[in-house]
């Protein structure tokens, strides 16, 4: 196959594909080629486009020079980076949401001793009266945390922010 870019007697453009130069030829000698706007079949080759694959758009000649040339300075679709960052899909409320977790899990951590493992034991001193009360915090496990919590011991779990585990 081969693509012409014809124009007709008029100046219209318009693209037509032929099996080969002769077949072009052979229709436009009896008058088969003709322009799909005017239907005039005066037409003349403009430029050959030797392309065989389909490699750019069909259906349209490349806009003649004359025409005016886009604004250079058009504002671009997107700004990069800006629609790529994970935070731009919470909502307002997830993200006070998640402010409020991270300041009661920074006060807790400020307010609270650290006792690591041993906070099922720190926490049953305390609910026994062995030791004052007092805020920790620490790790427990998840059969520590059941044992604690079927004793009546009150504790909460530290809120976790999702990116933020280690
Ligand atoms: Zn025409």
């Amino acid at each position: 196959m081969i693509r012409y870019a014809l124009a007709c007697a008029k100046g219209h453009a318009f693209e037509s594909w032929f099996q080969n130069s002769a077949a072009y030829d052979k229709q436009k000698a009896r008058g088969l080629v003709g322009c799909p706007v005017c239907g005039d079949n005066k037409v003349e080759k403009a430029i050959m486009s030797p392309r065989l694959s389909g490699a750019k758009k069909r259906g349209h000649a490349a806009p003649p020079p004359t025409e005016a040339p886009a604004p250079a300075s058009a504002a671009p679709a997107s700004v990069p980076g800006e629609a790529k960052a994970p935070v731009a899909l919470m909502s307002p409320q997830e993200r006070e949401f998640r402010t409020k977790l991270k300041e009661l899990r920074e006060h807790l951590t400020k307010n609270a001793d650290y006792v690591g493992q041993k906070f099922p034991d720190e926490a049953r001193k305390m609910h026994y009266g062995d030791i004052d009360h007092r805020s920790i915090y620490g790790e427990a496990s998840p059969q520590d945390a059941k044992a604690l919590h079927d004793e009546g011991i009150e504790f909460h779990p530290l809120p976790v922010l999702p990116d933020e585990r280690n």
